[in-house]
């Protein structure tokens, strides 16, 4: 297999750049193109171990650099591997990739390095899939699952299933391969409760799965209401910075702010709309009617109402918008006023939180409400969760084929029945786990990632 090189930090200025190289000829490549202070080769240090010089391409010196050595197969991929740091310039680490490509290397194909990993069984396919999640994660729950599956939590959990229904797949046909062998025999009821076992694991995996990638992805969050009742300063409460412009004057916001921030640990992909009312400007009214299709598309609403003035027709239009809808009611400016009706609210909101988004009391209240109308209070980010549309076909494949085992078996249907079944669904868990995976699912799973990875 050839040997492969890549930036594998981020193209962009920084401390520290790194060129990592894998594959067989990497120390080879590694010392052609650097030179250690004290005169020593990176082919005579141990794994794990670094050396202090310079990065070199032929006659030219490019960098001061660090080289740091992984022997096969105590490496990221398996293989040896050689990560030479330099300045995090752009034009530096691009200098040091070209001398390694001179030198012998191929450049990395996209997620090359993680497919490695996962050829040489260092990780399964789902912890090579969490790698994905785990650089791209922006919320602290969402790293959480993901570098639980890197760490073999969903893989163990498929495996139990998988493992389970082997076994009784192979005490089935060895009690019928061998009739007068003695044989631990399989009862129905201990077969089909470990159908049902499996169903169960496999069901709640699958459940789950809506709640988890909330958590990984992120909820597109609208913020609605009428002109000046304070979206804006919620806005900027949330992100914590003035995005959104916020004046006496109704109507400021005309078209969609976005921003991205963390509430309760999950991460909310904002927008703060234009005011929704009534409007002969022309061009608000874009803004408006924007601003209604966001609260329609909206996986969670924030509506902001004013409490220290009387609803108005806009204000019953919009509760009625988000009748039905995942829709938080905030009443906005506390501060004010003491006394505030909210028994119209109360019909059309599932949960109602009092604020003040200039001072920023309530915020925790609110945080409290996005957590338990979202759902992700009571999910466990340390037990094995699904994080792709992949991983939940495969899943929903294994108990679709369970349902027919366990259907097969109620009938009272042949072993042979039973079995086929059960045969299909632990095919689709080991496709899952990658055990089983065709070469071009594997190769669909790596090129989403980006070269380095
Ligand atoms: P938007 O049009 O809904 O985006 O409203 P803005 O965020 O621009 O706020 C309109 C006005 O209300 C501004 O003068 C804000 O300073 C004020 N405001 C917003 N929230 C509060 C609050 O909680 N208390 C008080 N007293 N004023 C607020």
């Amino acid at each position: 297999m050839s040997t492969i090189a890549a930036i594998s930090t981020g193209l962009a200025a920084g401390g520290i750049g790194i060129v990592r190289i894998s594959g067989e000829d990497a120390i080879k490549i590694a010392d052609s193109i650097f030179r250690s202070l004290g005169g020593k080769k990176i082919a005579d240090i141990s794994g794990y171990s670094a050396l202090y010089g310079k990065a070199v391409d032929g006659k030219d010196v490019l960098d001061t650099a660090v080289a740091l050595l992984f022997r096969a197969p105590k490496s990221y991929t398996g293989e040896d591997v050689v990560e030479i740091s330099c300045h995090g310039g752009i034009y530096v680490t691009k200098r040091v990739l070209r001398a390694a490509l001179s030198a012998g290397a191929v450049p990395a194909e996209p997620g090359e390095f993680t497919k490695r990993a996962f050829l040489n069984g260092k990780m399964d396919l789902t912890g090579a899939e969490s790698v994905m999640n785990i650089i791209s994660a922006r919320g602290e729950e969402a790293e959480k699952i993901a570098l639980g599956i890197l760490e073999g939590g969903l893989f163990k959990e498929i495996k139990k299933i998988s493992d389970k229904l082997l076994y009784d797949m192979a005490l089935l046909s060895a009690w019928v391969d061998y009739p007068y062998e003695e044989i631990e025999e399989l009862s129905n009821e201990n077969l089909g409760g470990d159908i049902r076992e499996s169903m169960e694991s496999l069901e709640k995996l699958i459940n789950n799965y809506d709640t988890g990638r909330i958590i990984m992805e992120g909820v597109d969050t609208a913020i609605v209401g009428r002109p000046n009742v304070g979206k804006s300063t919620l806005m900027n409460l949330l992100s914590g910075t003035e995005r959104s412009i916020v004046t006496d004057i109704a109507g400021t916001t005309r078209d969609i702010v976005e921003d991205t921030v963390t509430l309760g640990g999950i991460v909310l992909h904002l927008s703060d709309t234009a005011g929704v009312r009534e409007t002969d400007d022309a061009v608000e009214s874009i803004g408006v009617d924007r601003a209604i299709k966001r609260l329609e598309n909206a996986q969670l609403v924030l509506a902001v109402f004013d409490a220290s003035r009387p609803f108005s027709e806009d204000d019953r239009r919009l509760m009625q918008l988000c009748k039905g809808k995942n829709a938080i009611g905030i009443i906005n400016k506390t501060d004010l006023v003491k006394n505030y009706l909210t028994d119209e609210l109360e019909e059309n909101f599932c949960k109602l939180v009092f604020i003040s988004a200039k001072t920023g009391e309530g915020k925790d209240e609110l945080e409290n409400a996005v957590v338990s109308v979202l759902g992700t209070e009571n999910f466990d980010t340390s037990s094995a969760a699904l994080i792709n549309e992949r991983q939940l076909e495969c899943c929903k494949n294994a108990l679709k084929d369970l349902k027919e085992a366990k259907e097969a078996l109620a009938l009272g249907l042949t072993m042979d029945a039973v079995t086929v079944c059960l045969d299909s669904a632990v095919e689709s868990l080991l496709v899952l786990t990658g055990e089983k995976a065709t070469e071009s699912v594997v190769n669909e799973i790596f090129a989403q990632f980006c070269v380095g990875k």
